[in-house]
């Protein structure tokens, strides 16, 4: 088993206990989660009596060991020294059956030492949104920390406008990201940024171990992770909003769901966050922005890959080689993904210009990113189909034209490869807004769970038909998030 996150020394964390909230109850507890972890019996279950005490932080149990980690962070490029978790504790590091550890997190749980002017506290949208979207991006396969369980604290969160409070506990294989590196190597020195970087292999890439090198390679893992996730993002639609290198975990994972969301009409510009106000985190960008934050993981152990007697320059430019490299990974994962999008299992290079054909008929002609790519199963059907691509566009000469290509290039096999990765669901902004305003003014939580119970089978062509399956109509469409 890997050593705990609080074996490190002192300087990466803060023991702290939750703020006891006035009247918790449950919003949602994720039992087949709970069921496929290996947790203490009173948060095993929702039926356990304790079991909402302590997830609202009202209750310390004895095999708790509460604490909120430090880290810095590159925030819209702008480096912050001191941040850390704010509103989040980590309350208890578990253990699977395998002995790996995962981190059992609440979010928005009272001020930590971490907080600065901030209150510690959640209001139930951000809750609401991240359970949704983070559980659907497992559904979908893309690595990210779940939501075990929500909670009403029963209190009130002051921002622009009052909202009821909530707390989410998050699952996340660790918490550890670049910003936690860069804290080690501006506020520590190299033998921090060794203590860290030892504990990562260790935790997260124990292969590294015996390597030559292993800092180096270190570092090439996580690039090789972060292009993974990336291109899995931009195959689904999804906007992180706030690729921060404190909002990137060095163990590959989806981590710091804040005003994320899945675009609709296909644009490469699309941004929805409210704080983004110059697209730094657009769609197209996040690619630009993972090697980015790849950069700054590589500045950070610098001291670390350094060669006997090797000079700045020299470090320096063997580093940036390294970062370098990172497009043609994206580039190699990317081609994977769309590839399979339009039924092909083996892509090549040569199939690049098909795949972004398509994207520029989809920008042009403004058609919904995942029926447009859902719908192109019912192009290879036999009889007439009602959701067909070429059923999006007013004028369909143009897909059609394209079709004709692609037709040449699938195999047999083509729809049931793209019936895998093309999702009839996605968590549509107007949807999840919608459950949250019902919760949020009225008290009711029928959507959320309707829509949590729909998102859960994403890939199920029986939801074809469904509303849920739907783009916004002009009056629905919601073009900002707020975190
Ligand atoms: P984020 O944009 O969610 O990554 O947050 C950036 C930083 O602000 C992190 O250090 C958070 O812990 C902190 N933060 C965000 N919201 C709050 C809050 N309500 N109270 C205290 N700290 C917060
Ligand atoms: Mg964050
Ligand atoms: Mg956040």
């Amino acid at each position: 088993m890997s050593a705990r996150y609080l074996s490190l020394s002192p300087f990466f964390y803060s023991t702290v206990k939750p703020t006891p909230v006035p009247e918790p109850q449950w919003i949602a507890f994720n039992q087949p989660l709970a069921d496929s972890l290996q947790l203490p019996a009173e948060i095993a279950s929702s039926e356990h009596a304790a079991a909402v005490s302590i997830l609202a932080g009202n209750t310390v149990p004895s095999w708790a060991t509460p604490f909120s980690q430090a880290y810095s962070g590159h925030q819209f490029g702008h480096f912050n020294p001191t941040l850390g978790d704010g509103r989040a504790i980590v309350l208890l590091e578990a253990e699977t059956a395998t002995g790996e550890l995962y981190d059992i997190q609440l979010k928005g749980a009272g001020r930590t030492p971490y907080s600065r002017s901030g209150d510690g506290r959640s209001p139930i949208g951000p809750v609401l949104r991240e359970y949704l979207v983070s559980e659907t991006m497992h559904t979908f396969g893309v690595p990210t920390t779940r939501a075990l369980a929500a909670v009403a604290t029963g209190g009130w969160v002051r921002r622009e406008e009052s909202a009821p409070g909530a707390i989410l506990t998050r699952v996340a294989s660790s918490h550890i990201r670049v910003g936690t590196f860069q804290y080690a190597a501006s506020q520590g020195g190299k033998e921090r940024v060794q203590e860290l970087a030892d504990y990562v292999i260790q935790r997260h890439y124990p292969h590294l171990q015996h390597a030559k090198q292993p800092y180096f390679e270190l570092i090439k893992t996580v690039m090789q992770r972060q292009a993974r996730l990336v291109s899995h993002w931009m195959s689904l639609g999804f906007i992180h909003g706030v690729m921060n290198t404190d909002n990137c975990s060095v163990a590959g994972e989806t981590i710091d769901y804040g005003p994320c969301a899945f675009m609709e009409q296909y644009n490469a510009q699309q941004v929805f966050s409210f704080i983004d106000k110059r697209g730094r985190y657009r769609y197209d960008n996040q690619p630009h922005i993972a090697q980015w934050n790849m950069a700054r993981f590589a500045e950070s152990l610098a001291e670390l890959v350094r060669l006997p007697d090797e000079t700045n320059d020299a470090l320096i430019r063997r580093l940036s080689e390294l970062v370098e490299t990172f497009p043609a990974m994206y580039e190699a994962q990317w081609l994977q993904r769309f590839g399979a999008k339009i039924g092909l299992a083996q892509p090549t290079t040569a199939d690049t210009q098909l795949i972004k054909d398509l994207l520029s008929l989809f920008a042009e002609h403004a058609i919904d990113f995942t029926l447009g790519f859902r719908y192109l199963i019912g192009e290879l059907k036999e009889q007439p189909e009602a959701y067909a691509t070429r059923q999006l566009f007013a004028d369909p000469a143009p897909f059609l034209a394209w079709r004709k290509q692609w037709q040449q290039c699938v195999g047999k096999h083509a729809q049931a490869l793209m019936a895998e990765v093309n999702p009839v669901l996605i968590p549509r902004n107007h949807h999840v807004e919608a459950a949250i305003q019902e919760a949020q003014n009225k008290g009711q939580l029928e959507r959320f769970h309707k829509l949590l119970t729909a998102l859960q089978t994403p890939f199920n062509e029986q939801h074809l038909g469904s509303e849920l399956a739907q783009p916004a109509n002009a009056e629905e469409q919601v073009t900002t998030t707020f975190c």
